[in-house]
């Protein structure tokens, strides 16, 4: 047989024809020798340590050797037919226990009397005899099988369908491991060692055929790092890529511009977060290349200063603004956010900077008068939704993008916003972005998935924050209920607000969970009766619900029903009590975004979640509860969540990357942190990675689905 090559066909290989390929390619998605090497195996199974019979304790899981004696079926009929083959195995120390087989007539055809064999399985005690029943046997006909057997005692149970035998696939990979010489080692070695990886051949080699459990978990942590790494060289390469050539616009800060006057009269000092988060940003406006950071903070760290005041560089270096934000609600609390903030600057007077808001519910009339403005570039800043995304959106000169709560919008989204710069269409931009998220990101999952973004965290609260008292409340306090609303009375009576949050906007037959409709007839015609009660959820018409929300920031409403319309973002000081009914129904993340609604004010604030009132909770949601109920640091939750329930819950399957992760997964921080590493060094000395041909070609076989890694030259 001549050598296999990994992108040949599999039917290169010994006894695969083009009906096996095909059901390989169907089936398993398998076509080249490449594919079928990455077919890696779910998980293995150990056929236990060859043992001795005296030392090994009933119920374990043992493999013993000898010689079948006694061997015989017999076939009994107790109202149904049941074969019985049993025999006697002698060991070579001279002890004797008995295999059993149920309803397998044809394996004593297949192992003959005087076989001597391996025989794998649990070890039992029946009746007073030592046993062994349906153990596996591997037959160890001449000296050498034994070597090999204890050799290969740990074998891959791989990933399979109904139309293709587990054996077909075990058999395959086998052929194609002897076929292919030494696979090329395609990472460098400094970085092998320095990570101290296993070789590539070795690797792969060790996870097909394991040797020894050690070295089996060296060949699983290399190909992990494998993962990583040509995942974060991808990404990396690819803002390279977008940026090649590209200078990017001086967008720095002015002296006694807007931005610095901005932040001069702030009624209060920033924190010493905010200022190191301005400082890292006035580099990124002022470099070379375009600015692409994530600032991270938790709800409440004060994420919105910095994002004006990047905005308003852009405004200072004769350029336009853009925020992208998810929903309408959040685009105009932003927008009258940023003409509080502004004012003194004097937004939207005759010669001050200007102001715009566009969502999908402004009016043509409106969009128009907008649109001309940002085409001219008498337009200096706007806040939308998605809808800045349509085509009719022209920038005269587009300096700054601000996107707001990224986990929301895809790579896509980011990228489309930034290339409306007029005089560039569909070029690659030079727009500096910054994406802000309040969702904190444990920092090995935002290294991951966020591969190609700096990374500034907003770690310190502003101070004078009292922590949330936040509380579980579960049928068995049945009496806090009653306390609970006549305390939210109280507070009414000093001036301060409630949110009052259910799962549901109306009664479902298929959710079991509270209205918030319900809640609001129950509530208004009880216990509240005497406050203004208000109801917002997102199937309301805009307009109505901008008046609601309005009407609750202004004080005229004491307590809001909503769902989660009111979950990210919405900034009313004066608000001190969040309820949650059905706390059960959400995410640990989306519980803390919505207890971060209240706290905003100086005044002591608190957190109530309703859960198990409509059945029993399971193990994992109390947990998620108590987490909740806990701690009040977003990161240290996130990193909770992340280990209860893994990452693509986190962020569904928008953010690139996560999902071509097999078997690296977003826990592993060591080696997270070991091929950010390794990445970026590598495309710093070789951009495009020219020196490193086989590297490429690992990239981009990684990236195969991806467009754009179709010109990743492997030189
Ligand atoms: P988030 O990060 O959740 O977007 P915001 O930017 O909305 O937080 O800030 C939360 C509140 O804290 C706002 O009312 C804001 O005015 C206030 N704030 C922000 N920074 C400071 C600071 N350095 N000192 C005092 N209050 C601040
Ligand atoms: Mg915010």
């Amino acid at each position: 047989m001549t050598a296999a090559r990994l992108d040949d066909p599999i039917t290169v290989l010994d006894g695969v024809g083009a009906r096996t390929a095909g059901t390989f390619a169907e089936e398993l998605g398998i076509t080249t020798v490449h594919d079928l090497l990455h077919h890696w195996p779910r998980r293995h199974r150990d056929l236990g340590d060859l043992g001795e019979l005296h030392d090994t304790a009933l119920g374990e899981q043992v493999t013993l050797v000898g010689e079948l004696t006694d061997w015989s079926t017999r076939t009994i009929n107790r109202g149904r037919r049941l074969d019985i083959s049993e025999g006697l195995v002698r060991t070579q120390t001279g002890d004797g226990f008995r295999v059993v087989f149920f309803n397998q007539r044809w394996i004593t055809n297949q192992h003959r009397q005087g076989t001597f064999a391996a025989f794998s399985g649990k070890l039992e005690d029946f009746k007073g005899r030592l046993q062994l029943s349906n153990p596996e046997i591997t037959r160890l006909d001449d000296p050498d099988d034994l070597n090999r057997f204890q050799a290969e005692r740990i074998q891959p149970v791989y990933p399979t369908t109904e139309a293709v035998a587990h054996h077909l696939v075990a058999r395959t990979v086998r052929r194609a491991l002897e076929a292919l010489p030494t696979l090329d080692e395609w990472v460098d070695e400094v970085t092998l060692a320095r990570t101290g990886l296993l070789s590539f051949d070795a690797a792969v080699r060790e996870i097909h055929a394991p040797t020894d459990e050690d070295r089996l978990a060296a060949a699983i942590r290399r190909l992990k790092f494998d993962e990583l790494y040509t995942l974060q060289l991808g990404l990396r390469w690819r803002r390279s890529r977008l940026e090649a050539d590209r200078v990017g616009i001086d967008n720095a800060p002015v002296e006694g511009g807007l931005a610095d006057r901005y932040v001069q009269g702030l009624p209060f000092e920033p924190t010493g977060a905010q200022w190191t988060a301005l400082s890292e940003l006035r580099e990124d406006l002022a470099g070379h290349t375009p600015m692409h950071r994530l600032l991270q903070g938790d709800v409440g760290s004060g994420k919105t200063l910095v994002a004006v005041w990047t905005m308003l560089c852009a405004v200072d270096n004769g350029r336009q603004a853009a925020m992208m934000v998810p929903t309408e609600v959040l685009a105009e609390q932003h927008f009258r956010t940023l003409l509080d903030h502004l004012e003194p600057l004097g937004v939207n007077m005759l010669d001050g900077p200007r102001v715009e808001l566009l969502t999908g519910s402004t009016t043509a009339t409106e969009q128009r008068r907008i649109l001309s403005g940002l085409l001219t570039g008498d337009v200096d800043m706007v806040v939308g939704t998605h809808a800045l995304l349509e085509p009719g959106v022209r920038f005269a000169d587009l300096g700054v993008v601000v996107i707001d709560e990224q986990h929301r919008f895809g790579v896509d989204q980011r990228v489309a916003l930034r290339s409306k710069r007029d005089d560039l269409p569909g070029e690659p931009s030079i727009v500096d972005v910054l994406v802000m998220t309040a969702t904190p990101i444990p920092r090995s999952l935002a290294l991951t998935v966020y591969g190609d973004l700096e990374v500034t965290v907003l770690d310190e609260l502003p101070p004078g924050r009292r922590p949330i008292v936040t509380q579980l409340i579960t049928p068995r306090q049945r009496e806090r209920r009653a306390n609970l609303e006549g305390f939210v009375v109280d507070r009414a009576l000093v001036g301060e607000q409630t949110y009052w949050v259910c799962p549901l906007v109306e009664p479902s037959e298929k959710i079991d969970g509270q209205a918030a409709t319900v809640a609001f007839e129950e509530l208004t015609s009880g216990p509240f009766r005497d406050l203004r009660v208000g109801l917002v959820h997102g199937q309301l018409p805009s307009s109505e619900k901008d008046a609601v929300m309005q009407r609750f920031r202004a004080g005229d409403l004491d307590v809001l029903v909503a769902t989660t319309v009111i979950e990210v973002g919405v900034d009313v000081p004066t608000a001190t009590v969040m309820v949650i009914e059905d706390a059960e129904r959400f995410g640990i993340s989306q519980l803390h975004q919505l207890r971060g609604r209240v706290g905003r004010g100086g005044d002591q604030s608190y957190c109530v979640l309703f859960a198990g009132w409509r059945g029993p909770l399971t193990d994992e949601a109390v947990e998620r509860l108590t987490a909740v109920a806990e701690t009040a640091d977003g990161f240290e939750l996130a990193e909770r969540d992340l280990h209860l329930r893994g990452a693509g819950t986190l962020f569904g399957t928008r953010q690139a990357g996560t999902q071509d992760l097999k078997l690296a997964s977003v826990t592993d921080m060591e080696l997270i942190a070991a091929s950010r590493l390794a990445a970026a060094l590598t495309i710093e000395k070789d951009p495009d990675l020219d020196d490193h041909p086989l590297l490429a070609a690992q990239v981009r076989r990684r990236h195969r689905g991806l467009e754009e890694f179709a010109a990743l030259d492997t030189g």
